[in-house]
This record gives structure tokens, sequence and C-alpha cells, in this order.
């Protein structure tokens, strides 16, 4: 049976559901899966999460679909991706299995919280590995800890797939030309905290960083990767500070397959006039449509929306993945695990 609760309005929040799957690291290796009710983890105070920041996450999301079973979208590519921070940042790296295994479990426990199809509702998985060993001197824990929780949260879009302002910021970074920015690690959030404060409080619903060296190229999107569209062409930037985000990756094999070009490069922020559209893309909103984006310190905007409608590229984009994520149509492509529950 699944929960009855308002799907639609139940927002983004962190929801209690019944269980979560844990992983330990010591003595030099992986333990076996365990399975936890507790929403607590008991930890040394000295743990290297807590001090030095030795920690990292992912986030990805499972979908009741028409046909009555459950899918998870590209969950291969999540390992992997956790596995490059791990190199990143010194931690030991969790087998693609094993990720892969936590991930299922942890939804299948947790089947009741997945929000009914249509419902425009999914259930995000958070996987985090953490350094809980003590260290006080900075260097990497011996001991680790490795968790997938999953909680339902409520559509994107609650009125509907619609653009929204961006601001561009240049007197914050969140990330250094040779630093963790291309890492899934919280210290990036930490450090665009006041940046994503400071664009929600001028009534952005984003902020936009330019690479930190130069401040000339377009980097990313506040938690999203940016791309845009000009002569059937879908361009996204290049550079060593963002994150490698699965939502991009699927975008641009889809703009391939739709016959579009596809650029990834970088983007200097001057050429936002001559593109028809833009976007922001991650795994809660898949893509967010730009309405605009200012450049205040440049006394700039560019408009990619005059009725607040997205593009006819952002939409078909938006809609294809969708459609592939629900299993609605073919996944050519390998990405889609299929768990079974009619
Ligand atoms: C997670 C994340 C993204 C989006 O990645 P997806 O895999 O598409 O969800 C983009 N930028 C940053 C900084 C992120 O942390």
């Amino acid at each position: 049976m699944s929960e009855e609760l308002d799907w639609a309005n139940i927002g983004f929040g962190y929801r209690k559901t019944d269980y979560n799957v844990r992983y330990y690291y010591r003595d030099g290796k992986w333990g076996e899966m365990e399975i936890s009710s507790s929403e607590y983890i008991p930890m040394h105070m000295a743990a290297t999460c807590l001090h030095y920041g030795q920690e990292c996450f992912e986030g990805l999301k499972a979908y009741r679909c028409k046909d009555g079973n459950i899918r998870i979208f590209r969950v291969e590519d999540n390992a992997a991706r956790m596995q490059s921070t791990c190199r990143g940042i010194l931690m030991p790296e969790l087998p693609t299995e094993k990720f892969k295994a936590a991930v299922i479990k942890a939804v299948e426990l947790n089947k009741r919280f997945i929000p009914p199809y249509e419902t425009g509702a999914t259930l995000y998985i958070r996987p985090l590995l953490i350094g809980t060993g003590a260290q006080v001197g900075v260097h990497p824990a011996q001991e680790y800890l490795f968790i997938v929780f999953v909680t339902p949260v409520g559509p994107y879009f609650k009125g509907g797939f619609a653009t929204t302002p961006y601001v561009v910021i240049r007197h914050y970074d969140r990330a250094a030309p040779l630093g963790t920015g291309c890492f899934k690690v919280g210290g990036n959030y930490a450090a665009s905290l006041r940046a994503n404060k400071e664009a929600h409080d001028k009534g952005y619903s984003c902020e936009m960083y330019l690479d930190a060296r130069e401040k000339k190229y377009i980097d990313e999107a506040g938690a999203a990767n940016f791309f845009g569209i000009k002569n059937n062409t879908f361009i996204t930037p290049k550079s060593d500070s963002i994150l490698p985000s699965v939502t991009n990756r699927s975008l641009m094999q889809l703009a391939e397959d739709l016959g579009m070009k596809v650029e990834r490069r970088q983007v200097p922020i001057e050429e936002l006039s001559t593109f028809e559209e833009a976007g922001a893309c991650g795994t809660a909103a898949v893509i967010s449509p730009m309405e605009r984006v200012d450049d205040i310190d440049e006394g700039k905007t560019y408009v990619f929306s005059k009725d607040g409608k997205p593009g006819p590229v952002c939409t078909k984009l938006y809609h294809k993945l969708l459609a592939i994520q629900h299993g609605e149509e073919p996944d050519v492509h390998g990405w889609v695990t299929v768990i079974e529950d009619k």
C-alpha cells in the first residue's frame, strides 16, 4: 500500500521513510549491506567529515510508472561519479555493484513512499559517503560510512513546466579552477550558500557562476549545469570547475538523437545574447528553462522568454527525457533500471 499524502504539495523537504541502507568501511575494506530504521548516525566527534569536509553525496530519483513498475535513472553513472569524487578527496571507492544494490534495496524497502504515477512527485534518493574515523591532524580517515536514504519530493514545477529568472554573481565563487568543483562534495555547497541567498533575496530562482579565474565564461547555475540553444545546436560549458551532470549528459545525447549539433566548450557570458533558449539542468527539475539572465554588474539583461513559456527545444527535450525515465519511450541507451512491481 502506498502512503496517503497530498503528493502535489509535499514540497522538497525531508520526510521520514521506513529504512535506510548502510555499508561500513573498516580495516581497509567495505563490509556487507546493513539495513537500519534509525535516522541517526552514532559518530566520533573527531570524524573527518565533521572537521575537514571529507564527505560526498549523490542525488537520483525513482519513478512510479504507468506500467506499475518502478524505474531508476542511470544509477551506474551516479556510482561512477561518486567514485570519481572519492578519488578527488581521498576516500575509498565504493564498487558500482554495491552502490547499485544499496540504491535498489532502499527503494524496495520504502516502496510505500514512492509517489503514484501522474502526481508529478517522485522518490528522491540520497547516497551519502562520510569519513567517520577520528583524526585531528589533516589526514584522510581510516573508517567510512556509506548510507542511502530516500524521501518523497513534490513536483518541481507545481504550476506546470515554466521559466524563471537567473542572476550572474561575480563576487562569490562556488569552486576554484583546480579545486573541488567537479566533485559532489558538501564544501562546494557551503561555499555557495551566500550567493544562493543573495539571488533568492533579490527574487531570482538561482545564481549563475562564471569561471573563477577570468570571470569571462559561464560555469554553472547553482546546483545545475547550464546549456544554451541556438541554430539547432545544444551548447554547454566545458570547465574543470563544474560538476558533470548526469542530466546534462543525457540531454546532450537526446539533442544528438533529435538531429541537433552538440558543442561542449567555453561559453563567454556575452554569448547569452545570441541564444534562442537557455536552461539549467539537473535531477531535481530535469530542465529549468531560463526566463532571463540579469547581469547586474554590467547593466545587462538577456531575455529568453517574453511570455514566461519555455521555448520549443527545452520543452521537447524535457518531455523526451521524462518519457524515458517513466518507461514510455524505448530506453535505447540502456539508462533505466526497472524494478518489477506488478
Ligand atoms: C548534482 C549537481 C548537478 C546536477 O547533476 P545531475 O546528475 O544532473 O543531478 C549540477 N551541479 C552541481 C553543482 C551539482 O552538485
